[in-house]
C-alpha cells in the first residue's frame, strides 16, 4: 500500500486550498461535508464554490504566508509548476500537501467517501482507475442503506449498557452479533426505530451473563476452489465463526476469507492420511461447540457428496449440540462447469452418476460395474487418480467402448486447473505421461465431446490426446 488510510479529527485540520477552479471546488466540497474549516486563495473562484458555506475566500494570488496555520493544503490550481512549488513549502513546514496535478506524489489524497455517519467508509484505487472508485463506491452505496446510519447511532447509545451487563467478552460479542444481524436491525432497516430501541432494551435486560451460551456447528461446503463460487450463506458464516475448521481441499482463495480473529484448525486431508482422525474430529467439534464457540467445519465440495459430513453430524446428535448444513458446489458440478462439459445432455446422457473411485483398504474397487457401464450415462469419479487403471479396465470388460471419451480435471475452478482429454482406454497412461495431480475428477462419457466446443475457462495448461476421434463433424450441436 502506497497510502496509509487514517481517519483524522474533521475539526483538527483546518485545510488552505489553493485555486479555485473545479478541481478545488469539488475538494471544498467534499472537506466541507466533513467539517473541516477551509480557506482558499485565488484570484478567481467559481460560483459553486462561492455559494459554500464555511469557506473564507481571499481572491488574490498564493503567496507563502498563507501557509500559516494550515495543518493540510490543496495544491489546486491548473499551473503544475506552482502546484509543485507550495508542495516543497509545505514539506519544509511539515504540512501535508496535495497537488491536483501530481496527485501521487502528494503526502495525502482524498478518498472516494461512502457517508453514513458514524459509519464511514474511504475508497482509493491509489490512481489506478476513478471508473474502477466509482464503480466500487455505487455498489458500497447500494449495500449499506442510509439506515445503517440508525443502526450505528442505536447501537453507540446502548453500548456501555450492554458492556456493562454482559461482562464476558465472548457472550458480549456474541450478543452484538446476533444483535447486528438479526431481527432488531432489521427493524431498524424497516424504520420501526421505536420497537428496535424495545427490542433492544429487553434484549439487553435478559441477557444471562453468567451462562455461556451453547455452541453452535456449521458444516458449511467451500465448493471446489473458486472462492466466487462459495454461497452467501458460506461467506456470511465464515466470517462469524470463533473457530474455522478446514480440510486440505478448501482452496487457499477460500481459507483468505477467514476473519484474521478466528481460530483455525487444519483437520488436514490427504488420501489415508487424516492429520486428526475423523473419529477425534468428530469430537473435537462436539467439544469446541460445548465451550460455547461457534465452530465453523468447512469441507471442500458440497459437505454431503463424499464428505464424511453425516458421520460429523451424527456425532453432534448424539451430543446434543445444535448444527446448521450448508451445501457447496460439489467437484463434479464445478469441475464440469469450468471445463465446458455439461454434466447431461439431450443428445449424449440422460443421466450422471457420482461415483467414489476410493479404493478398499485391500486395494480393491467394489463398484456396481455393470450398473455403471451405460453408454447414456455421465460417469463422475471422485478420489480416482489411483484407480484409473481399474476404472478403464472394468468398465471396458462390461461393455463400454475402449474410445469413450474420458476427460481428467485437476484442481478445478482455481488457477491452477488443468483438463486433460483422452478416452477410456489410454486415459490413466495419459494422465501419469501429463503427471496430474490429486485432487482431480474423471469424467466418462460422450458429454466430455463438448469440452471442443465449450471450454471457456482457459488457463493454458489443457491436454487433448485424442482430438480427432472425438471432435469431428459428427459432432452434434450443442
Ligand atoms: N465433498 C467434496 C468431495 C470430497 S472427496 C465435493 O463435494 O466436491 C475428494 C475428491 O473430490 C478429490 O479426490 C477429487 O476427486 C474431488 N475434488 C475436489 N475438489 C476438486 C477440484 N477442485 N478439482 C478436481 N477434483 C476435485
Amino acid at each position: 500500500m502506497k497510502f496509509l488510510p487514517l481517519f483524522v479529527r474533521a475539526d483538527r485540520v483546518p485545510a488552505l486550498v489553493v485555486g479555485g477552479g473545479p478541481v478545488a471546488t469539488r475538494k471544498v466540497r467534499v472537506l466541507r461535508e466533513s467539517g473541516v474549516v477551509v480557506r482558499v486563495v485565488a484570484p478567481r473562484v467559481e460560483p459553486a464554490l462561492e455559494s459554500m458555506d464555511g469557506v473564507t475566500i481571499e481572491r488574490r494570488d498564493y503567496r507563502e504566508s498563507d501557509l500559516k496555520g494550515a495543518k493540510i493544503v490543496f495544491a489546486a490550481t491548473d499551473n503544475r509548476a506552482l502546484n509543485a512549488q507550495i508542495a516543497k513549502s509545505c514539506e519544509h513546514l511539515d504540512i501535508l500537501a496535495n497537488t491536483a496535478t501530481d496527485s501521487l506524489e502528494a503526502c495525502f489524497i482524498l478518498p472516494a467517501i461512502i457517508n453514513r455517519d458514524p459509519i464511514n467508509i474511504a475508497i482509493t484505487t491509489t490512481g489506478a482507475s476513478p471508473a474502477l472508485t466509482r464503480m466500487l463506491r455505487s455498489r458500497l452505496e447500494a449495500l449499506l442503506p442510509p439506515s445503517y446510519s440508525r443502526l450505528a447511532a442505536l447501537l453507540e447509545q446502548f453500548r456501555a449498557r450492554a458492556n456493562a451487563a454482559i461482562p464476558n467478552s465472548r457472550v458480549r460479542g456474541r450478543f452484538w452479533a446476533e444483535i447486528v444481524e438479526g431481527p432488531i436491525a432489521d427493524l431498524i432497516h424497516a424504520g420501526r426505530e421505536d420497537e428496535a430501541v424495545q427490542a433492544l432494551d429487553k434484549a439487553i435486560v435478559n441477557s444471562d451473563s453468567s451462562a455461556p451460551r451453547d455452541g453452535e456447528v456449521w458444516i458449511v461446503g467451500a465448493g471446489p476452489g473458486d472462492a466466487d463460487l462459495l454461497t452467501v450463506r458460506a461467506l456470511r458464516l465464515i466470517q462469524q465463526a470463533d473457530v474455522v475448521v478446514v480440510d486440505r481441499l478448501v482452496s487457499p482463495a477460500v481459507q483468505a476469507l477467514i476473519r484474521p480473529g478466528a481460530e483455525l484448525v487444519y483437520a488436514g486431508k490427504r488420501r489415508a492420511d487424516h492429520a486428526i482422525p475423523q473419529d477425534e474430529l468428530n469430537l473435537l467439534l462436539v467439544s469446541m461447540a460445548k465451550e460455547g464457540k461457534r465452530v465453523c467445519r468447512l469441507k471442500g465440495g458440497d459437505p454431503f457428496i463424499f464428505g464424511r459430513g453425516a458421520e460429523e453430524i451424527e456425532t453432534l446428535v448424539d451430543h446434543g449440540v445444535r448444527f446448521q448444513i450448508v451445501p457447496g458446489i460439489t467437484a463434479a458440478s464445478g469441475c464440469a462447469s469450468y471445463a465446458g462439459i455439461p454434466l447431461t445432455h439431450r443428445d449424449y446422457a440422460q443421466s450422471c452418476a457420482f461415483i467414489t473411485g476410493n479404493r478398499q483398504a485391500d486395494g480393491s474397487l467394489d463398484l456396481e460395474w455393470a450398473r455403471h457401464a451405460n453408454p447414456a450415462q455421465t460417469l463422475v469419479f471422485y478420489m480416482s487418480l489411483h484407480s484409473l487403471p481399474t476404472i478403464s479396465k472394468e468398465l471396458q470388460a462390461n461393455g463400454l467402448p475402449a474410445d469413450t471419451p474420458a476427460a481428467v480435471i485437476q484442481q478445478g475452478t482455481t488457477p491452477h486447473q488443468r483438463v486433460l482429454i483422452s478416452n477410456l482406454a489410454d486415459v490413466a497412461n495419459d494422465c501419469v505421461e501429463a503427471d496430474i495431480q490429486p485432487p482431480s475428477l474423471l469424467i466418462v462419457g460422450q458429454v466430455v465431446r463438448l469440452y471442443h466446443r465449450l471450454h471457456w475457462y482457459r488457463t493454458g495448461a489443457d491436454t487433448v490426446t485424442h482430438e480427432a476421434d472425438f471432435f469431428d463433424s459428427s459432432t452434434p450441436r450443442a
